[in-house]
């Protein structure tokens, strides 16, 4: 592989050099000339025009495949073509343990994107994210500030489900996460609500405690970021169920300024 690629560039090097002095036009060699300094070029006077005309290769200003390592799930311009190039991705090992691969579910043109950390045994049976007990939880708290899931898009930093749901590995993330931040991509979403410290700390590259960033609208390279807790976590801590409420009308708040605002225009 590395061989090729170091091809790749040598020959790429050489057109590149060949069309900086001959311009869009290459010539190849029809007979060496006696003179060694000139022997790679054509003595043009020799080569009758047709001949000419047939030898010669129009040399494009855009960058081909041939010298990029760009994979090619970077290329996709849609969510299905995204799926289609990463459902069977095998880059770090929960690809070799898990039923299902969970790409994330829900409107393709979200205003709205919902992280959390990773599938659960539901996901992972189901292929779907936020299925189980803590994804009916979830779905209540999305219609609390009046949208459906099919209002949002819903999905995970990892897409592949840990075994017996234990934390995602930091190798993991950082396998996984490319995937996560085409999505956002390809989806262009006005807001996010992270759902966990693993999504909050991932997304904003540092670690976080929930009790000091709940409440703070975070700046996700542009897009407005509200945090709360995973509805797992949830769950086990009905307690905090005033403390998510807060957040997520304060989501729907920011949502509605949006929604005002493009009124106006
Ligand atoms: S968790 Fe992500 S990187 Fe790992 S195998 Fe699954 S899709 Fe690939």
């Amino acid at each position: 592989m590395m061989g090729d690629r170091t091809l790749n560039e040598l020959v790429g090097q050489y057109f590149r050099q060949q069309q900086e002095v001959f311009g869009n036009v290459f010539y190849t060699e029809k007979e060496k000339s006696t003179d060694s300094t000139i022997n790679v070029l054509f003595q043009e006077e020799k080569i009758p025009e047709k001949e000419k005309e047939q030898r010669k290769i129009v040399i494009s200003d855009e960058p081909t495949d041939l010298f990029t390592d760009e994979p090619e799930w970077k290329k996709t311009k849609s969510l299905d073509a995204l799926y289609e190039k990463i459902h069977n991705c095998q880059n770090c090992p929960l690809g070799a343990t898990r039923k299902n691969f969970v790409f994330g579910t829900g409107n393709p043109q979200a205003d709205i994107m919902l992280i959390g950390e990773a599938p659960g045994a539901d996901e992972d049976e189901q292929g779907k994210p936020f299925v189980g007990r803590a994804g009916q939880l979830l779905t209540k708290i999305i219609e609390s500030i009046g949208l459906s899931r099919d209002d949002v898009f819903i999905c995970n930093i990892l897409k592949c489900r840990p075994p017996d749901n234990r934390s995602p590995f930091p190798s993991e993330i950082d396998e996984c996460e490319p995937y996560l931040i085409k999505q956002i991509e390809l989806i262009q979403p006005k807001f996010i609500l992270a759902l966990g410290l693993t999504a909050i700390d991932t997304l904003l590259k540092k670690k976080n405690k929930m009790g000091e960033i709940r409440g703070t609208v975070q700046n996700y390279h542009g897009i407005k970021m509200v945090v709360t807790y995973h509805p797992a976590a949830l769950l086990r801590n009905p307690g905090w169920k005033k403390n998510v409420w807060d957040d997520v009308r304060l989501l729907r708040r920011l949502y509605d300024e949006y929604l005002n605002s493009k009124l106006k225009i």
